[in-house]
């Protein structure tokens, strides 16, 4: 059997964090270089040949338009590229799902793009960035693994861009995958898909963007007034993700506001503040009659992601957008 070559782009995280002294708590994200994170995985024995590309060392907090670019730019790269079976993105916890969905919305599903991190630094006792790896490595060396959209394994669980939501500050147990379960279970020695391929040959849902506009987003809170809906168009917002409470509900003051966003053309997304659960359409909220839109399934940070890229292609019209969240 022929061994996978895999390319493994690194942006540091706390898979690549040093300094905590074995059972210290502070450290540094991206403290080891990447070099020596595939040479020590090379130890391992692992069935594929690694090719590392440092893109950054960095905090995933600090991940922002630089980093997704030349994300975007080297997977692209690695997809046309016939010697490279798949591509692993080493990455903090804290934003890999709006990594790992603005990829998948802008990637071809032809090979397996995924994104791999660790909860715990990887000179800490328990590191659980090693084993997190080997798992990563099994996924993108996989013949099965095409078809799936941009994945995140983490914990022995791949999960959908669309679905994966971190959970917990520190637990190893930190992702949920929400509103489907995981796509397979994944151990260095096993890999088992629980159905076929959802975007079988797929082509990139929507051009990588030329740039990303301003969206905010607002979590409602009791009492508050319609001020810092006012105060993000002085900032030039060109869209609004609302953070709000139970199905997406904000105070009617706020609603009033919203609504008034989105009759001057800047498109406004209903997600929740609550840690799971659908947001849907004029269930409390008259959305069509206040021309907002429902996030459905995605939480306000992938929802922002998906109205930026949206945005960005000149989708703003509330329907369309609509559209785009029911599609997932
Ligand atoms: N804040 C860091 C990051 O996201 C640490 C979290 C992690 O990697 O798990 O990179």
């Amino acid at each position: 059997m022929t061994r996978p070559t895999i390319l493994v782009l690194g942006t540091g995280g706390t898979i690549a964090g040093a300094g905590s002294g074995g059972t210290g708590v502070a450290y540094r994200p991206g403290g080891v270089a990447l070099e020596s994170l595939v040479a020590h995985l090379g130890a391992l024995g692992l069935a594929a040949d690694l090719v590392p590309e440092e893109i950054a060392r960095i905090g995933s907090q600090d991940i922002g338009w630089a980093e997704w670019q030349a994300l975007h730019g080297a997977c692209t790269r690695a997809l046309a590229d016939p010697r490279i079976a798949g591509v692993i993105i080493a990455h903090g916890t804290d934003t890999a799902e709006e990594t790992a969905l603005l990829l998948d919305l802008t990637l071809p599903a032809t090979k397996p793009v995924v994104l791999v991190g660790a909860m715990r630094p990887a000179d800490a006792v328990g590191a659980d960035g090693m084993r997190n790896f080997a798992n990563a490595v099994k996924v993108a060396g996989d013949r099965h693994a095409a078809g799936r959209g941009v994945m995140l394994v983490m914990g022995d669980a791949v999960l959908a861009a669309r679905d994966a939501r971190k959970a917990a500050t520190s637990s190893i147990d930190a992702f949920r995958s929400f509103p489907r379960g995981p796509l397979a279970r994944v151990t260095p020695a096993s890999l088992d898909w629980f159905g076929p391929p959802h975007r079988p040959g797929a082509a990139a849902r929507y051009p990588f963007p030329a740039e990303l506009p301003r969206v905010a987003i607002l979590t409602a809170g009791a009492g508050m007034d319609a001020r810092p809906v006012e105060a993000l168009l002085g900032i030039g917002a060109r869209g609004i993700v609302l953070a709000g409470m139970g199905q997406g509900n904000a105070p009617a003051v706020v609603l009033e506001a919203l609504a008034r966003c989105a009759a001057s053309g800047v498109p406004v997304v209903r997600a929740t503040r609550v840690d799971e659960g659908l947001v849907d359409r004029n269930v409390e909220v008259a959305d069509d009659a206040l021309g907002l839109v429902a996030a459905r399934a995605l939480g306000p940070a992938k929802a922002r992601v998906l109205l930026m890229v949206l945005i960005a292609n000149g989708i703003t019209d509330p329907q369309a957008v609509q559209a785009a969240f029911d599609a997932g």
